[in-house]
C-alpha cells in the first residue's frame, strides 16, 4: 500500500516521458496532477465578470457604479426577461471558446460550463422555475461540418450541474444565415429572422426556458429564439452566454 504513491509517480513520469501534453493556451508542459488540455495557470487566469449591467439584456458596464437598464431595454425590452453572461469576450475565456468552436476541442465544454455556473449561481432570478435548458442551435450543414454543437455542449453540462433538463430538439434553426460576426447590428437582427423554429410545442407550452449560447454581441440571435419560443406557447425566456463581446 506504501508504494502506491510512487507507482503512481513513477507512472506519471512515464506517461509525462512517452506522451507529454502541452497547454493548449500557453505551451507549457502540463505535469501537475490533474491537468488535462490547458494548465492550472491558464485555468485561474479564467475572469468572470463583477461588473453592474442592465438587469434586462445583461449589457456588461465598464467600471463601477449601479447596474441600470440600458438605453436599448428602456426603448423597447427583449424578447427574453433576463440574460447574463459570465465573462468577457477576451483573454483566456475567449481563448478556451475559439479552441473549442474552432479547434474542435470538446472536452473544454466544461470549463465553459462551469464559468457561467460559478458566475450566475448566485442570481436568483436567472435560474427560479427554470424548466429546460435549450442550447441555441446550429443550421444542419454547419453542424455537420463542425461535427457538433458548441453551445449544445455546453448547455449539457449546465444541465448536468444544475439537474435542470436540456431540450436538444425543440428549437431548430431552419435556414443557413451568413455569420452574425460579419454584420452590422440591424443587418443581424434581418440575418437571423425567420432562421428559427420550434419542433416540439408541446414540450414547451407554459414552461420557462432557459437558453444556452456560448458568444452575445447584440443579442439578435437570443432575441429571435426568444421571440419564436415565446410564440410557441413558452411562459417566460431567460439566456445565459459564456462571453459578451
Ligand atoms: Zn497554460
Ligand atoms: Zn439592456
Amino acid at each position: 500500500m506504501a508504494q502506491a504513491p510512487l507507482f503512481s509517480k513513477i507512472g506519471r513520469l512515464a506517461e509525462l516521458a512517452f506522451f507529454p501534453s502541452f497547454c493548449k493556451i500557453c505551451g507549457r508542459l502540463l505535469e501537475k496532477p490533474g491537468e488535462r488540455i490547458l494548465c492550472r495557470d491558464c485555468l485561474e487566469r479564467i475572469e468572470l465578470s463583477r461588473s453592474p449591467k442592465c438587469p434586462f439584456c445583461g449589457k456588461l458596464y465598464e467600471g463601477a457604479g449601479e447596474s441600470h437598464a440600458c438605453g436599448a431595454c428602456a426603448a423597447s425590452p427583449p424578447s427574453f426577461s433576463r440574460h447574463r453572461s459570465a465573462g468577457r469576450y477576451r483573454g483566456v475565456l475567449k481563448d478556451v471558446l475559439l479552441l473549442l468552436k474552432y479547434g474542435k476541442c470538446r472536452p473544454l465544454a466544461p470549463i465553459l460550463g462551469k464559468a457561467i455556473h460559478e458566475s450566475l449561481r448566485r442570481d436568483g432570478e436567472l435560474w427560479r422555475d427554470v424548466d429546460l435548458i435549450v442550447p441555441v442551435p446550429l443550421y444542419k450543414k454547419r453542424r455537420r461540418e463542425r461535427g457538433f454543437n458548441q453551445s449544445a455542449d455546453i448547455a449539457r453540462d449546465i444541465g448536468r450541474r444544475t439537474g435542470i433538463p436540456v431540450a436538444h430538439k425543440v428549437l431548430q434553426k431552419i435556414r443557413s444565415t451568413p455569420p452574425q460576426t460579419s454584420l452590422e447590428r440591424r443587418d443581424r437582427i434581418e440575418n437571423v429572422c425567420g432562421a428559427y423554429a420550434v419542433g416540439r410545442k408541446r414540450a414547451v407550452e407554459g414552461r420557462i426556458v432557459l437558453l444556452v449560447d456560448d458568444v452575445y454581441t447584440t443579442g439578435s440571435t437570443l432575441g429571435e429564439c426568444a421571440r419564436v419560443l415565446r410564440g410557441a406557447g413558452v411562459a417566460e425566456v431567460r439566456a445565459v452566454t459564456v462571453a459578451q463581446a
